[in-house]
This record gives C-alpha cells, sequence and structure tokens, in this order.
C-alpha cells in the first residue's frame, strides 16, 4: 500500500465552479467567485471583512505593512514555525524576533515572550500550530500592556477555537494559507481578514497595487500584485461549504491514530488542552530514540521502505542560512531543537481512508518496540 502524507479532497462544487468560470472567461481576479469566497470565508469565521490574495505568505506580508511594520521594528515570531511567517517579517525590513515553543503543544511559550519585548518591538505574530490554538488571553494581555500590534498566523488552524472563539478572530489581523494541503484550499491562495475597515481598505490597496482612491493608475505608496484568481476562488468557495465535514475528518484521523498509536512505548502523541478545538490540521509525533529503539529519521526512511510518506517538523532559525548570515545566533530555542530532532508527521491527508489509516498504525507498531 502506498499512503501520501497528504492528499487533498476536491469537492464536486469546487469543480463544477472551476468549469463555470473557465465557461464565463471570468479567469482573472475579477469575477464573482472572489467576493463570494471572501464573503463566505469571512462570515464563516464571523468576521466582518476577508481579503483575499495570492497565498498565505502574501497575507501575512499585507497584514504586516497594514499596521506599518518596516525597518527599524522588530516582531515577536515562534522559533518553532514554517518559514513563511519569518520571511513575511524580512520582506518589510522589521527583525524577526524569536521565542521557543512550549513542548506541549508546540506553540509560542507565552512566558518567554515579555522577556524578549524591546523598544523597537511592534508587533506578536502567534502562529496556531498544527491546528492547536496559541495562549491567545496571556498574548492579547501582553499586547496591551506594551502597546503592541497582535496578527494572528491561522494558516494551519481554519476553524480551530480557543476558549469558544475561533483562530483567526482575536486579534486586528489574521492570516490565512489555502494551500492544497490546508484545510480549506484553492490550490494556492490565502486571505486577511479583519473588522477593521481602514485596515481592510489598506490591504485591499496593498494587494493591488495601490491605485488611488481618487484615480486608477496614479498610485500613492508601493503596493503588490498579490491578487487571488477568480478561478481559485471558485475553489474555495466549493471547498469553504464542506469545512465542518473536513473538520471533522481531520478529528476522526487524530482519534484513530490516538487508539491505535497510544500504546506505543516511546511515541508522544498530540496533546490538546481542555479549552481548546484542535483541528490538527497536521498529526506530529514526538519519537524518543532511547525508548522507542530508533530515531525520527530512521523510522521515517523504515516507513517509507513500506509506502508509507511522513515529514519532517520545521527547523529552528539558527539552522536557516538565510537568516543566520543576516542575524547570527539568534538565541537558544532548546524545544523546538528537541522536537525538530524528534518530530514527525504521519499521514493527515483529508483524503485519508480508514484502510490506510490502518496500514500507517499497523507499520508503526510492528516496527516498534514489543510493548
Ligand atoms: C502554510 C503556511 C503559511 C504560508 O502559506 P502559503 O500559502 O504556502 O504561502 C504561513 N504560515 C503557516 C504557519 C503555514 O502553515
Amino acid at each position: 500500500m502506498n499512503v501520501p502524507v497528504n492528499s487533498p479532497f476536491i469537492s464536486v462544487e469546487a469543480k463544477r465552479n472551476v468549469a463555470e468560470a473557465m465557461d464565463t472567461g471570468w479567469i482573472s481576479s475579477a469575477g464573482k467567485f472572489v467576493e463570494e469566497f471572501e464573503r463566505d470565508f469571512a462570515s464563516y469565521l464571523g468576521m466582518k471583512h476577508g481579503i483575499t490574495v495570492s497565498n498565505g505568505t502574501a497575507a501575512l506580508h499585507v497584514a504586516l505593512l497594514a499596521v506599518d511594520i518596516g525597518p527599524d521594528d522588530e516582531v515577536i515570531v515562534p522559533a518553532f514555525t514554517m518559514m513563511s511567517t519569518i520571511l513575511a517579517v524580512l520582506y518589510t525590513g522589521a527583525k524577526p524576533v524569536f521565542v521557543d515553543c512550549e513542548l506541549e503543544t508546540y506553540n509560542i511559550d507565552v512566558k518567554q515572550i515579555e522577556a524578549h519585548i524591546t523598544s523597537r518591538t511592534k508587533a506578536i505574530l502567534p502562529v496556531h500550530i498544527y491546528g492547536h490554538a496559541c495562549e491567545m488571553d496571556e498574548i492579547l494581555a501582553l499586547a496591551k500592556q506594551h502597546n503592541l500590534h497582535v496578527i494572528e498566523d491561522a494558516a494551519e488552524a481554519h476553524g480551530g477555537e480557543y476558549k469558544g472563539k475561533k483562530c483567526g478572530t482575536m486579534s486586528e489581523l489574521s492570516c490565512f494559507s489555502f494551500y492544497g494541503n490546508k484545510i480549506v484550499t484553492t490550490g494556492e491562495g490565502g486571505m486577511v481578514l479583519t473588522n477593521d475597515d481602514a485596515l481592510a481598505h489598506r490591504c485591499r490597496k496593498l494587494k493591488d497595487l495601490y491605485h488611488s482612491d481618487a484615480k486608477r493608475f496614479i498610485h500613492e505608496q508601493v503596493g503588490y500584485n498579490y491578487r487571488l484568481t477568480n478561478v481559485q476562488a471558485a475553489i474555495g468557495c466549493g471547498e469553504i461549504k464542506h469545512i465542518e465535514e473536513y473538520i471533522a475528518k481531520k478529528q476522526w484521523m487524530a482519534d484513530f491514530y490516538r487508539e491505535h498509536l497510544s500504546v506505543i512505548p516511546g511515541l508522544r502523541l498530540p496533546v490538546t488542552k481542555s479549552y481548546v478545538k484542535n483541528v490538527y490540521w497536521m498529526y506530529g509525533v514526538l519519537v524518543d530514540p532511547d525508548k522507542f529503539g530508533m530515531d525520527k529519521d530512521t523510522l521515517r526512511a523504515r516507513l517509507k521502505e513500506r509506502g508509507v510518506d511522513t515529514r519532517d517538523f520545521f527547523y529552528s532559525p539558527n539552522v536557516q542560512p538565510v537568516l543566520l548570515e543576516r542575524f547570527g545566533k539568534m538565541g537558544d530555542f532548546p524545544n523546538t531543537d528537541y522536537i525538530a530532532a524528534n518530530g514527525l508527521y504521519l499521514p493527515s491527508g483529508l483524503a485519508l481512508t480508514e484502510e490506510q489509516a490502518r496500514y500507517v498504525c499497523e507499520q508503526v507498531k510492528q516496527l516498534a518496540p514489543a510493548a
């Protein structure tokens, strides 16, 4: 059997919408699906404005620019995140300041944030890692106390919740990605969400060349072409209708893996806080090499031989040449180092079947030490 690490599920509605976009000739960024997708996704989250962009990285860039982050500023980011979060900060000329993650949920360790706040700090950019919400109460309290912007990177947490509030609704601006492996996909795509009219207006200008309001083709500032196409939005309009099913599927997957893998010594499964609705974007596990009898890399290779595709976790900023070149060593991140060294994620796609999930668990069990 062959189990891909991620295979998307594409709904009938998405396919039909794409055909309609093609048939009607609306294939660029003008067209009804762009507006419909912005409205549907924002209203799913209960947010006033959704501004589509070409991808999640662009969403982060636009959101940072919208609150005037630029050179001389510092932005607090988790050491454990996808590089996009960090690159978006670099695009603005600001300096990313890294805070280690906590071992339990892999999210930014809120206890360590305050020590990293300086007179230059302008924003905190928390990431809801692998679908588990960050400790937003603490983050928002710190931001208020120090007068900082908060921009949520909710790329991995569509529909996830923290104390009954959806990820991407708790800050001034939030960012989503609709890459092929995200819970709602448009192939490539992203969105910035906000309740603030002025910020929404600024995001719309930033993503579309910053045409002047008074006169098109007169440009007041540097804008970008970060537009989503109507064809991509057509996919999104079909997919958003299924978001609850998709989340249920992720939770079924997590329950299945937990039921079958929790007895294995040396394998640490994801932890979900009682007040969090975890949407398990990826099912990440930690391998303790002493107890499991082999390290993460060996386990990945052995699973690959048996047709099970897995992925590494993200790496520490301290091993990224692009960051080291500019900033040198960026601090000590022992938890990030530990999970990067020992973490892998199992096949977690929306198209994962029960037969495949069972096969994955059987292979892991066969490779595990006898209990
Ligand atoms: C996927 C992802 C992004 C970037 O999204 P793209 O659409 O691939 O640009 C940003 N942050 C996090 C945490 C992500 O997982």
